[in-house]
């Protein structure tokens, strides 16, 4: 392992005078994908900035119109154990009490977590439904980042060298609002992901509305399918939700892993999908207008 030197910066100009001035800079939040790499010598960074104490980072703030808003330094558990995120993003609380440990929920962060952008990571699924956007520092300025447009292939993201997230912003979403997590691992070295899901959607008199799909585990990096999502606008028949399972087929490129062929990965994803989306309609269709 590389030796570097651990820097705490007390606030984003300090931080951002080490990334301008140095050329191998990391942030570090949690530490659970940094810290490994350095081990195995995937990376080499001659300094460590550890961002998770810079003023306003760790803040969660809830309003009924405006939404959520959650600092990078955030903890993973406080997404699996915080009473405003359980109470009015579900989809968010039940795929956070789903990831990995308490152990590695207590340390990882959720600027961390979004940055490592695995194709696999499971925050992503929800703050995708969730029309999540990211909120980024560099010493050039702030810019924002739709989550949508923030995956860019495995572990790329579209931060540039220089950015730090400094926040999450979620819109407020209606009470009628139901979304579902699914998803399939196996246990290979560890526990791996095979595909997931998560599906969402809102109840508007008698029409489902503003359907999501996010899917993980079968491309290069987690997405979602606008297209399909479209198909299941209004109130979808059984024709419809099958249109829709059929283009998100087209619209993936699962790879075969070790423990997983990709042709399995499609049937998975298909079966997780189709379980996912007739709850969300079972479950909002039959709550009271
Ligand atoms: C034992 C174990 C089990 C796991 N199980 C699961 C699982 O079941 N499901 C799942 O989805 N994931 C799982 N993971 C992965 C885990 O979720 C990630 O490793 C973790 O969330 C990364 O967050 P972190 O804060 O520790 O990031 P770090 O390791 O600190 O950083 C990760 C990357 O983000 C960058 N970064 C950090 N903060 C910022 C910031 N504010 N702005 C910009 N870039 C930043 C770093 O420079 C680095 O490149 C597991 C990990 C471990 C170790």
């Amino acid at each position: 392992m590389n030796a570097f030197d651990y820097i705490r910066p007390q606030s984003l100009e300090e931080a951002g005078r080490y990334l301008t001035s140095h050329a191998h800079v990391k942030l570090l939040g949690g530490g659970n994908t940094l810290l490994l790499n350095i081990k195995k010598g995937l990376e080499a960074p001659e300094i460590v900035l550890d961002v998770k104490h810079l003023p306003g980072l760790s803040d969660v703030r809830y309003h009924h119109n405006q939404g959520l808003k959650l600092g990078a330094a955030v903890k993973l558990q406080h997404l699996a154990a915080g009473l405003e995120i359980r109470r009015h993003y579900p989809l968010l609380h039940q795929t956070a009490q789903k990831l990995a440990s308490p152990q590695v929920r207590n340390r990882a962060t959720i600027g961390g977590t979004l940055a490592w952008a695995s194709s696999v990571s499971e925050l992503a699924a929800p703050m995708l439904c969730y029309d999540a956007v990211c909120y980024v520092w560099s010493p050039r300025g702030k810019r924002t980042i739709p989550l949508s447009e923030f995956y860019v292939g495995d572990g790329r993201t579209a931060l540039a060298r220089d950015e730090i997230i400094t926040h999450v912003h979620l819109p407020a979403f209606p009470t009628r609002t139901y979304g579902v997590y699914q998803r399939q691992t196996v246990r290979h070295d560890g526990r791996r992901m095979i595909a997931a899901v998560a599906v969402l959607a809102i109840r508007k008199q008698q029409a489902l509305t503003h359907w999501r799909i996010a899917v993980l585990g079968v491309d290069d990096r987690p997405k979602r399918i606008p297209e399909a999502e479209e198909l299941l606008q209004g109130a979808p028949s059984f024709e419809e939700v099958e249109q829709a399972l059929a283009l998100v087929q087209e619209r993936i490129h699962p790879q075969d892993v070790e423990y997983a062929r990709a042709d399995y990965r499609r049937v998975v994803l298909q079966s997780l999908l189709r379980h996912g989306i007739m709850e969300v309609i079972q479950h909002l269709q039959g709550s009271r207008s």
